[in-house]
């Protein structure tokens, strides 16, 4: 069967794709990237990002992001870009879906203090946590550890890498040594999740108060399109407003892309998916588009990223992972079995831990702190 007849020939073909860990037959009704997509919609670590904070802290509100919609937003913009450049949207969407499962709780504080707890135990990145979630900590198959995923859905979640992490991780880390680049359609991910963060986070910015829609007009491209929302639809009312907005700001962000790429990899003219590797990043914004998305970050930075209130939430949830660290290399005997090694080497062992804390959801390390160092709770 084939499932690929629509695409480039530079795309990733399902049928040509570098394989699993471990073979396995054909799924038969479905490609080798829908199965992926598939296992990582079954997986244990998927369901978890429903508790885990993308910037707003799961409790704080119901409405607001967590890495799960965010995923999902995040696949959605993908598979568009992907269905326009024909490219293998099955795997924009297995990466997609995949991308943040090696997240913290509590977004990227959990992963700085977990790096800092782990530095004389070779460090904690929550990118390639997110590989070793899908390549041995899941436990749901009786042949192997982990989801046995393709080699292009593996390379895509791998976004960036140390030399030094690259070094030990084979095949999938040589393109961070010889610096060449992985699929189109992982580039595009990547992209697809700037997008969607950069859109997501003001509204929720402006759904939590912390910031004001007076505030985002110093952010020339959201004042562009906001003025264009006021002239078609003179006096629409808040929320519509900033929908109408963020709508627009989606559909140019995404149209920018591919206009950009499209015209990039005409140039570059690769005949298949090893010409991409060898060739420079095909997937880009447009320079005026990067100005416009670089000001919007900075922007978010600033007045979102860094307000008060959220460094308040930042350094209690530091603290927490901080201590439920400490108290566990202290005393072992406190984790669950499964995470308790006894092989005696203390490396082994921070891992452990470390696998054990990046799992928790945000509601979990709480009451996890809790029961760890409350009197009163068991
Ligand atoms: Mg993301």
């Amino acid at each position: 069967m084939d499932f690929d007849d629509r695409l480039a020939p530079y795309a990733a073909h399902s049928a040509q794709g570098r394989g699993r860990q471990f073979a396995e037959a054909p799924a038969g009704s479905r490609s080798e990237f829908q199965r992926d997509r598939d296992r990582i919609i079954h997986s244990t670590a998927f369901r978890r990002l429903e508790y885990k904070t993308q910037v707003f802290l799961n409790h704080e509100g119901d409405l607001f992001r967590t890495r799960l919609t965010h995923s999902i937003e995040v696949a959605q913009i993908g598979r568009t870009l992907a269905r326009s450049l024909q490219l293998n949207e099955d795997l924009v969407e297995a990466i997609a879906l995949a991308h943040d499962l090696g997240h913290t709780p509590f977004g990227h504080v959990g992963q700085d203090v977990l790096n800092d707890c782990m530095r004389q135990h070779g460090g904690f990145e929550h990118n390639l946590q997110s590989l070793r979630v899908v390549d041995s900590l899941e436990e749901h198959y009786g042949a192997f550890d982990g989801l046995n995923l393709m080699f292009e859905t593996r390379e895509g979640i791998l976004k960036h890498c140390s030399a030094a992490n690259a070094r030990g991780l084979g095949e999938l880390g040589k393109r961070f040594l010889e610096r060449s680049q992985p699929s189109l359609e992982a580039q595009l991910t990547n992209l697809a999740d700037e997008i969607a963060y950069n859109n997501h986070d003001i509204d929720d910015g402006l759904r939590s108060g912390l910031i004001t829609m007076a505030q985002m007009e110093e952010v020339d491209l959201f004042a562009r399109h906001r003025r264009a929302v006021e002239l078609a639809y003179p006096g629409l009312p808040g929320r519509r407003a900033l929908y109408e907005t963020s709508r627009r700001m989606i559909t140019v962000m995404t149209a920018d892309v591919v206009a950009t790429s499209a015209e990039r990899i005409a140039e570059a003219a690769p005949r298949s998916i090893d010409d991409v590797r060898a060739s420079a990043p095909l997937i880009r914004f447009s320079d005026a588009m990067r100005v416009d998305t670089s000001a919007l970050k900075r922007f978010l930075h600033a007045n979102l990223y860094r307000h008060y209130q959220v460094n308040r939430m930042r350094v209690k949830a530091s603290r927490i992972v901080g201590d439920l660290f400490d108290a566990f290399m202290k005393d072992p005997v406190l984790l669950p079995p499964d995470y308790q090694d006894n092989s005696g080497e203390l490396t082994k062992q921070a891992r452990k831990i470390s696998d054990y804390i990046a799992g928790m959801t945000d509601r979990y390390a709480i009451r996890e702190h809790r029961r760890i160092f409350s009197i009163d709770e068991l």
